[in-house]
Formats: structure tokens, sequence, C-alpha cells
């Protein structure tokens, strides 16, 4: 499926070499849950984001010694680094002096003059700064304008805190404006987009455990998303945050936007289901779980209907009793024995991925 969004056009910035926004493809990132300060373990997590497709990366900064420990981790990390910063303006220059690609700021709760010197040592280093406006920490000004942290006061919130990035002189900016309200983060961000071409950071904020966070992440994200808005995107799961990349990428799969990792489509089996589908898709999923080629991938529980339904697949199984049958976009391909699927599939999907050039 090609996806027939027509995305809104944004600004192009750089986090090293990632582009977001401008005409790149929406970029998947997340947050560690580690201690910043613990640069071993913060490393490892990293390592485990890229490695599931995780294209930037950030981390809390809460005090110096975390700030501190940016340099070592920056030099230990392929992707990107972001640095989270709330409140003190110095640990966001130590940041910025550290070499991070990009910080993330509430300019809120951060004073106009610290802000001018945050926006001076951003602009030597290169350093994007993303203007993070979150429902739980709006101005007190606002709350009392709009009776509360609704759509127009996070909007009003990220555009006045634009404006005076931009007097500063500052270009090379990304806004977020989230709720953990889907509604209020889909209207705040349409309304934001209206108003501006600077590239949008979209996300749902504390969103919940696993199935609550990537309902209301596709919906929030998917709404938007759909409508050619957001240039990159972090799903936030209570949990690894290893598991937020899985949902970020079927969330852009879904919608035909991004054609990476494996697409395993599943049916739900009925009466007619002979095998263990659900063991086998487990197996399947775990085996596959890396992988950064685009293949849709169909477990079906019967031969009556599984090729069929499933046609749309570029390959796939469908169970019979004690057998399978293997089949390529519903072209039926051979007999497998049930206890050879996995091993069968994978072989094929192996040569399958050796032989194709898109990843
Ligand atoms: S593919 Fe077969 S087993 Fe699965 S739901 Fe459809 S009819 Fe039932």
């Amino acid at each position: 499926m090609e996806t027939s969004i027509k995305r809104k056009k944004t600004r192009p910035v750089f986090l090293g070499k990632v582009q977001v926004g401008g005409n790149a493809s929406v970029a998947v990132q997340s947050m560690t849950s580690t201690d910043t300060r613990d640069v071993k373990a913060t490393v490892r997590q990293i390592r485990r984001l890229e490695e599931a497709g995780c294209e930037i990366v950030r981390v809390a900064v809460p005090d110096r010694e975390a700030a501190a420990a940016l340099t070592e981790i920056k030099k230990q990390i392929t992707i990107p680094l972001v640095a989270d910063i709330h409140f003190n303006y110095r640990l966001a220059i130590e940041a910025i002096e550290s070499g991070v690609d990009g910080i993330r700021i509430n300019p809120g709760n951060i004073s106009k003059e610290k802000i001018l010197k945050i926006v001076e040592s951003a602009r030597y280093r290169g350093t994007v700064i993303r203007i993070g406006i979150n429902a739980g920490s709006l101005e007190k000004d606002l709350l009392k304008k709009y009776g509360g942290p609704n759509s127009t006061a996070l909007v009003e919130s990220a555009l006045r805190s634009l404006a005076f990035l931009e007097n500063a002189g500052c270009k090379s900016i990304k806004l977020s404006v989230k709720a953990s309200d889907v509604i209020t983060t889909v209207q705040a961000n349409r309304e934001l987009s209206g108003k501006t071409d600077y590239p949008l950071h979209l996300g749902v904020t504390e969103a919940g455990s696993i199935i609550n966070a990537a309902v209301k992440s596709a919906i929030g994200m998917g709404i938007l998303l759909c409508e050619g808005i957001g240039d990159t995107l972090r799903v936030s799961v209570t949990g690894d945050p290893v598991a937020e990349i899985g949902v970020a990428y079927a969330i852009l799969r879904a919608i035909g936007m991004r054609k990476v990792g494996p697409d395993i489509i599943s049916c739900p089996t009925c009466g007619r289901c002979e095998i263990n589908l659900f063991k086998l898709t487990q197996e399947v999923e775990n085996k596959l779980a890396g992988m950064k080629s685009y293949l849709k991938v169909a477990l079906m529980g019967c031969v009556v209907n599984g090729p069929g339904e499933a046609a749309e697949a570029d390959i796939g199984i469908a169970g019979g009793k004690g057998y399978g049958l293997l089949f390529k976009k519903g072209k039926v391909i051979k007999k497998v024995k049930e206890k050879d699927f996995v091993k069968t599939l994978l072989a094929e999907i192996d040569s399958m991925v050796a032989d194709r050039k898109e990843i």
C-alpha cells in the first residue's frame, strides 16, 4: 500500500544526519528510562533502541552530573542525542556544549534572559531547540485566560515561545504541543500546524502502559499524520522504551508512511483453525524482531480462507491439520509440515530479503 497522504511542507532542521521536516520521512524517536548519570546503562538502552529502529533519542538531564555524562554518552552512540531540560538554563548550556544534537526545553519555565543565553549557545553550536509545551506545565496567565490547558492555550504558549526564540535569532526549531488527552492533542496540533511551518514533534503524554499507549497514540498521531501533520513522533509507554519503537512503526506502517520492518498479519482464529496460531505468531514475531526490511507476513489459521484473505501478503502460512500451505502473494508455493512452519518461513523470508534492495 502506497500512502496517498499529502504531508504539510515544513522547514527542515537537522539533528546530526537526521533531517526532521521538509521532505524527510516522519522520524521515530524515544526517550531513555535510565538514570542519565549511569552512562553504561543509558548507552546500553540507547543501543537497544537503535537496534529496534529508533532514529533520535532523548535523555533527561535533571542535574549537573547528568549533563556531565552527555559527552561520554554521545561518544558511544550513533543516533542523534537530545537533552531534555527543565527550569535550569545552565544545564541547557552545558548540554549544548557537550555536543548534543538537540535540546528540548519548555520556555515557560525558564526566564527570558536565560533563554537568550541558551539561544546564543545553541546558535553557535548549531543545536536544534524543541519548544516542548505540555498541558501539565502551561504558564499561569494562559491557564487563567483559558480556564485550563485547552488546545488554544497550548498553541498560544508555543507561538509565544516561538516568537521569542525567532526574535533572538534562533532558526533551528521544532515544536510540540502535548496533552494526555487525545482530542486536545489533536486539536492543538491542527491549530499549530495552521499557524506555523516549523516541524512538529507529535506525542500524547502519559499515555500509559502498552495497550493504552498504543491505542491513544494510534488515534491521536494517526489522525494528525493522515491529515499530513507531524514530522517526528514519540510514543510514550510506561515500561521498556523499546516497545515505543514497535508501536511507532506499526502506526506509520498502518497508514503507509514508513515501510520498515515486518508487518505481521495474523487471523483471530475461529472454529476452522487446526494449528496453534498463537504460538506460531509469537515465535515468528520474536524471530523477526529487529528486521529492518519491510515485508508483509501473514499467519493464517486455515487453508480454506487463509491464502485468499491474506492475498496481499508477501509471504504467509495457512495452517491445516498437521501441515500448512506456504503462499506468496496469495499463490500457494508448497505444503509444509506443522513442525517445520517457522524454519521454512524464516528461510524463505531470508532469501526474499536478500534479493531485495529496499530497506
Ligand atoms: S483464516 Fe481461517 S481460521 Fe483464520 S479466522 Fe479466517 S476462517 Fe478462521
